[in-house]
């Protein structure tokens, strides 16, 4: 498969990433404060108003501020938001995904080709935290790509020898690099400065991230 997908439950189906992690508080910049904002490279495909790009950019850059790693930012690749879902799925057919069964109430949220992060926001994702979860998901995508290959071995080992690496969200169990991306989305929901968890397995696992995001 060349692309990574996300899959979000649809509404009222109960997947909305994690929403059940204690402690997810955000707004603050690293102390210090000093970094510069974020400017990702952003292209909206077309048929929306300016306004609305504008917006979208926004959004976007602020989460980057507010959730990613400053070590991370120079990582996460050109970012196309599709406001059109045939748009959208037209894109998924050029990298083959097109044709991938969904389960019923399941949609596509992002795909990240490496060089590319492709998003949908359209229909269920106008739903902000769904959205900015599936934007965190896909830059932990990007994160895995560029990592050093022993980490890479050391995270596939350890997700292999234990399951509270599963824990994140039911999504992580599709396999050890969706669950990076899951874990990777999780962890940037703690707030910067302190991304310290009270259960010691997924302090574990935020060591690990850590220690790829050095
Ligand atoms: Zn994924």
């Amino acid at each position: 498969m060349k692309g990574k997908l996300k899959y979000k439950g649809g509404p009222g189906s109960g997947h909305h990433g994690h929403s059940g992690i204690p402690g997810k508080v955000g707004g603050s910049l690293p102390s210090g404060g000093s970094a510069k904002p974020a400017d990702l490279n952003i292209t909206t495909s077309l048929g929306t108003s300016a306004a609305r790009d504008a917006k979208t950019r926004k959004m976007l850059n602020g989460w980057a501020d507010e959730y990613l790693p400053e070590s991370v930012i120079d990582r996460v690749p050109r970012i196309i938001v599709y406001t059109s879902e045939e748009r959208f799925n037209n894109a998924m057919k050029l990298v083959g995904l097109y044709d991938k069964p969904l389960e019923k109430g399941q949609y596509i949220a992002g795909f990240n080709e490496g060089h590319t992060i492709s998003l949908r926001q359209v229909g269920p994702m106008n739903l902000q935290e769904d959205w900015k979860n599936a934007f965190l998901h896909e830059v932990g995508h990007s994160v895995w790509d560029k990592a050093n290959s022993d980490k890479k071995q050391g995270w596939e080992n350890r997700w292999a020898k234990y399951p509270n690496f599963d824990k994140f969200t039911w999504y992580s169990r599709a396999s050890y690099t969706e669950g990076f991306a899951e874990a990777f989305a999780a962890y940037c929901g703690y707030p910067k400065g302190s991304r310290k968890a009270s259960d010691p397995k997924v302090q574990e696992v935020f060591d690990l991230i850590e220690d790829m995001i050095k």
